[in-house]
Order: structure tokens, then C-alpha cells, then sequence
């Protein structure tokens, strides 16, 4: 019997829902919406539908959007003294540069510059750290996300068997983090590793962000085994086609097969990225206000 598919997008649906219920409870409490901040360097058409979905999923959510284009070509300073900017406005309570800047600008030294109360990409190293010590902080919300879907699915991770394929700060890093703070047992893989066929065939859990379309193959996965597929990649387009299909790291159909339990692609990771996004907002206007986070 092929395995369960995950539905993200209602998970996301509900819990953005949620968020809405709680960003209206703090407005009443604290007098103001949350408010998001997203920065956008350039004219990547893919950056701009990410920055324009972010935007009318924070508004949906009854919080503040704050949209800030810059040009290209604009300089380190320009881009540093915004982020200066957003760290001092008490109506922005999470900042978000969206990635990959232009290769002029050095992306490291503008993160080092957001002020981790409001680093809801969860990128800075006070919030690295906060994540390493199991400690509250922001968390990067794509792993967040795959932990809920992962906590929703399995419950109690302790003990299982995980591997998480990738080691990028966005995405692998965290998640493993994530993955032992629960006290799953993980492994990283990447490009170096042997065997990955064999690795993979040893786990309970699969979390696959490598931006390889259709790279983890039905045969690697453990029969029962729970499937993330963080991947997000566009195929050539069929003869005729304008657009490619949208396919993850994962070979869907193969992997469903075996699997217990997997994420499609669309529809499965991808929308908990937004939501866990509004929900890290959320949480650092609390924090900003001094009113506790409810549970
Ligand atoms: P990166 O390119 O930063 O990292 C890719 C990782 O995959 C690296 O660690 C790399 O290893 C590893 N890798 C590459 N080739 C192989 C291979 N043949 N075997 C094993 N490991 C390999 O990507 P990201 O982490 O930023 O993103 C990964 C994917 O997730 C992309 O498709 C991206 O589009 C998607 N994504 C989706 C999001 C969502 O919301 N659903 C959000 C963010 C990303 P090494 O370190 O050795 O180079």
C-alpha cells in the first residue's frame, strides 16, 4: 500500500489561522499590528513572487507588511544603513533580507547587522547559538516547519533514525540541530558522503534539501520511513509547455511507494515556510512588547 501524503498546504492553512487569532489578540493587547519588514536587492523574478506571497500572507494574517525594493546596484552601506533602520523601528518586530543578495553585497555582514529579536530567518549567530544550546530564539523557518510536519506525523521523535541530506546554514544545519534536539539520532549527509543510497536506507526519517530534482530514489528509502522533501526545482518545459513542472529532491511517485509518509511538491514544505515565517513575526512582537508568548 503506497504511502500517506502530507498535506502541508492544510497544515500551513490551519496554522496561519492560528497566527491570524493570536496577531489580533496582540494587536488589542499591545495597541499596534506585528509588523514584518521584508527587503528585496534587485529584480530576481523568483525573489519577487517569494517577497510578494510573504507580503499578502503577513497582511492575510492581520499583521504589518513593510516592503523595501532597492535597486541592484545598491551599495553595502545604503543596504546596512536600511537594516540599522528596521533594527530601530519600533513597528517592525521581524526583519527579513531576502536571499541570495546580488554578488556585490556581502549577505554575512548584513545579517550580522539584524538584531536577533527580530531575526526571523533565524539566521544571525546569537540565534545559531540559541539553537545549538536549546535555548529561545528564532529558528529558520523551513526545518521548523518540516518539524512540525514531522512532530504532527510520528509524535515523539526519540530515538529514530534521521538523515538529513544537505548542510546549508538555511536548511540542512538547523534541521539536524532541530532533529537531535529532539532526540533523534542524525546523520548529515552531502556531496562528499559515500553510499548515500545505503545511508538513507538506514533511516526512519528522510529530510532531503540538495536542489537536485528527483535525486533520492524509491529504492533508497526504508519501507514505513517518514519523507520530507525540502527540494523546490523547476524541470525544462515539455514541448509546447511555457513553464517546467515543479518537482522536489525526491522521486515522488518511487519513494510514496515505500515510504509511510511523504511531502509532495508542491503542496507540502513550501507553504510551511510562509506560515512558520508569520508565526516567528508573531512570537518576536511578543517578545518585543514584553507580553509572553502564549503557548
Ligand atoms: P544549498 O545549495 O545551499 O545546499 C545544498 C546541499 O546539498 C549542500 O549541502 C550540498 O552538499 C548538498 N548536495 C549537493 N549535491 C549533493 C549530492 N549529489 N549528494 C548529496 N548531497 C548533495 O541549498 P539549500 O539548502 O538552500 O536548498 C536545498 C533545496 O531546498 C533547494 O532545492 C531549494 O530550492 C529548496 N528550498 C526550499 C524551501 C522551501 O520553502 N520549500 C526553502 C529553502 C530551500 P555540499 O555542502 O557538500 O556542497
Amino acid at each position: 500500500m503506497a504511502g500517506d501524503v502530507i498535506d502541508g498546504k492544510a497544515f500551513a492553512g490551519a496554522l496561519r489561522e492560528r497566527i491570524g487569532t493570536g496577531a489580533a489578540a496582540f494587536a488589542e493587547q499591545a495597541g499596534r499590528k506585528a509588523g514584518l519588514a521584508v527587503v528585496l536587492v534587485g529584480d530576481d523574478p523568483a525573489s519577487q513572487v517569494y517577497v510578494a506571497s510573504k507580503g499578502k500572507a503577513t497582511v492575510a494574517a492581520g499583521m504589518e507588511s513593510f516592503e523595501h525594493r532597492l535597486p541592484a546596484d545598491v551599495d553595502q552601506p545604503a543596504l546596512e544603513e536600511l537594516v540599522r533602520r528596521l533594527n530601530a523601528d519600533p513597528a517592525v518586530d521581524g526583519i527579513l533580507v531576502q536571499l541570495p543578495l546580488p554578488r556585490h553585497l556581502d549577505d554575512k555582514a548584513v545579517i550580522a547587522l539584524i538584531d536577533p529579536a527580530k531575526d526571523v530567518d533565524g539566521l544571525t549567530d546569537a540565534n545559531i547559538a540559541a539553537l545549538a544550546n536549546q535555548q529561545p530564539g528564532l529558528f529558520p523557518c523551513t526545518p521548523f516547519g518540516c518539524m512540525m510536519l514531522l512532530q504532527d506525523r510520528l509524535g515523539d521523535l526519540s530515538g529514530l533514525d534521521a538523515v538529513v541530506i544537505g548542510r546549508s546554514q538555511l536548511v540542512g544545519r538547523p534541521m539536524a540541530q532541530l532533529l537531535v534536539n529532539a532526540n533523534a539520532t542524525v546523520t548529515i549527509a552531502h556531496s562528499r558522503t559515500r553510499d548515500l543510497a545505503d545511508v538513507v536506507r538506514r533511516a526512519d526519517i528522510v529530510v532531503a534539501a540538495v536542489g537536485r530534482p528527483e535525486m533520492v530514489r524509491g529504492d533508497w528509502i526504508k519501507p514505513g520511513a517518514c519523507v520530507i522533501d525540502v527540494g523546490i526545482n523547476r524541470l525544462d518545459p515539455e514541448p509546447g509547455a511555457a513553464k517546467g513542472r515543479l518537482v522536489g529532491d525526491v522521486a515522488f511517485e518511487e519513494a510514496r511507494a515505500v515510504a509511510g509518509a511523504i511531502t509532495p511538491v508542491p503542496g507540502g514544505v513550501g507553504p510551511m515556510t510562509i506560515a512558520v515565517l508569520l508565526r516567528n513575526t508573531l512570537v518576536a512582537a511578543h517578545r518585543n512588547a514584553g507580553i509572553s508568548v502564549p503557548a
